[in-house]
């Protein structure tokens, strides 16, 4: 017997109630409670219980078990094997997340041309099968033609349900599997609508126990919401093997891949994107990715960060002004609002500047969002280069974090940095104080190399007119 069960579930973070509830107790969110019937088959009448049951599993000691290298499917796409840890796993789910337009989509055609070339045995070539539940076949076909792949193995479906799916699975037998998107899929067995929280989980409960039971590497794709989490729960997360953002603004040229969670690999790497009416470009050499700056601007520093073990140089850019409200505006663009702050208290009370009638906006030019500490010091500077009027040399590196006491504070691989820096023709660094050790190392370099304990040491160093 079918037995039916009511519950209502907040659509922003997955929070479960028996009643409606106007704000969400755990995320703060208002109205945000949706009802969600869902249909659950007693033992009894489960005619499939081997669905569930994993029936080959069995107890084995810790030492009888072999550690076979996993069975891994390079891409040939260099950004986005190094961010999966070497390729895609075999049997493996992951979620590739991201805002609507950024080009998700894009990435996996792109990627199904080399999976399809994989041979999986003498005279077999791996076979993928393509769910676009958002577009029909047709849109697909031309978008692969537009991006020039058009591979032989390459199956498509229009096909929202994943009960369906499933069958079509047991017809074609796929390596690979593709979902675009989990929002736009359903399960029979969840009465609410695509995209609600109950199906999004049910739908990747299912191919979750397809990946594993049928060894095929699944990929999802997920859309996020405004606030950047991925629509729209959590839970989803904790579900999957690998979850990889594709971050970036679709109306600018650069993409950055980064991985947040890997059952398989390290999470520290990231891959880097062009977007190019041919499709998505690796770009080798994020280093390269900065613009020239005009001659002579003020409110504008560089900083060298790093990400994985790739070095990349972003311009950071201030704008400070006197306010015509009673609360002056802060607006940060690709870097984190609360550090921004956070660093104007510390200018405040340690450099004496009286920010309390003057708006700032602050932004990270190129369109990619920077995580590290690392930027503090430039961003300090550029803040007060706006103010004061007077430009930062543009062939100036400035790295270094910033205490609450106005004390900079070490980064780690300052070596590495420099020299991507002086590789570009920086001449002259402004960083925190390193050991003789270190100093040795840098000193080589052909740049004019500061050390410096304090911000207000930092603003003479980096202010300085010639
Ligand atoms: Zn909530």
């Amino acid at each position: 017997m079918a037995k039916s069960k009511s519950k209502w579930v907040c659509q922003n973070c997955g929070y479960e109630t028996v009643s409606y509830l106007g704000k969400c107790p755990e995320c703060m969110q208002f109205g945000t409670f949706v009802e969600e019937v869902t249909t659950i088959s007693t033992l009894k009448d489960n005619s499939k219980p081997s669905n569930i049951i994993n029936s080959d599993s069995k107890v084995s000691k810790l030492n009888e078990i072999s550690l076979d290298e996993k069975v891994r499917f390079k891409t040939n796409i260099d950004e986005l094997d190094r961010v999966l840890g070497g390729g895609f796993v075999q049997g493996s789910l992951v979620l590739l997340a991201g805002d609507p337009g950024i080009g998700k989509s894009t990435l996996v055609l792109q990627t199904t041309k080399n999976l399809c070339e994989i041979k999986k045995n003498k005279d077999e070539k791996l076979k993928v099968l393509y769910v676009c539940a958002e577009e029909s076949p047709m849109q697909v076909k031309l978008r692969a033609r537009r991006l020039e792949v058009e591979p032989e193995n390459l199956y498509l479906t229009n096909q929202i349900c994943i009960d369906e799916v499933i069958n079509q699975i047991d017809a074609i037998k796929p390596d690979f599997l593709i979902v675009d998107s989990i929002q736009s899929v359903f399960c029979a067995g969840v009465a609410s609508g695509a995209g609600s929280v109950s199906q999004i989980r049910e739908c990747t409960n299912v191919l979750m126990r397809t990946a594993k039971q049928k060894n095929i590497t699944t990929i999802i794709i997920g859309h996020v919401t405004k606030e950047g989490n991925i629509a729209g729960p959590k839970v989803l997360e904790h579900m999957v093997d690998c979850v990889i953002n594709f971050e970036g603004d679709k109306y600018k040229q650069f993409r950055i891949l980064r991985c947040i969670k890997n059952r398989f690999g390290a999470i520290s790497e990231v891959g880097v994107f062009k977007m190019e009416d041919t499709g998505l470009v690796e770009v080798t050499t994020p280093s390269q990715i900065l613009t020239e700056q005009p001659e002579g601007a003020c409110g504008s520093a560089i900083v060298a960060t790093l990400e994985g073990s790739r070095i990349f140089l972003h311009e950071i850019q201030a704008l400070a002004g006197s306010t015509s409200y009673t609360n002056p505006r802060r607006v940060a663009v690709g870097l984190e609002y609360n550090r921004l702050l956070q660093i104007l208290a510390v200018l405040e009370k340690k450099v004496g500047l009286n920010l309390s009638k003057q708006d700032v906006y602050v932004n990270v030019a190129g369109g990619i969002d920077i995580i590290e500490p690392s930027y503090d010091l430039a961003l300090c500077l550029a803040i007060i280069s706006s103010i004061r009027d007077i430009p930062i040399s543009p062939t100036t590196i400035i790295i270094g974090e910033v205490g609450l006491l106005g004390e900079i504070r070490y980064v780690d691989n300052i070596e590495r940095r420099l020299k991507e820096a002086s590789k570009l023709g920086f001449k002259k660094a402004i960083i925190p104080k390193v050991s003789d050790k270190i100093y040795k190392k840098i000193s080589s370099l052909d740049m004019e190399i500061k050390q410096v304990a304090k911000v207000t040491d930092a603003i003479i160093q980096g202010l300085k007119q010639e």
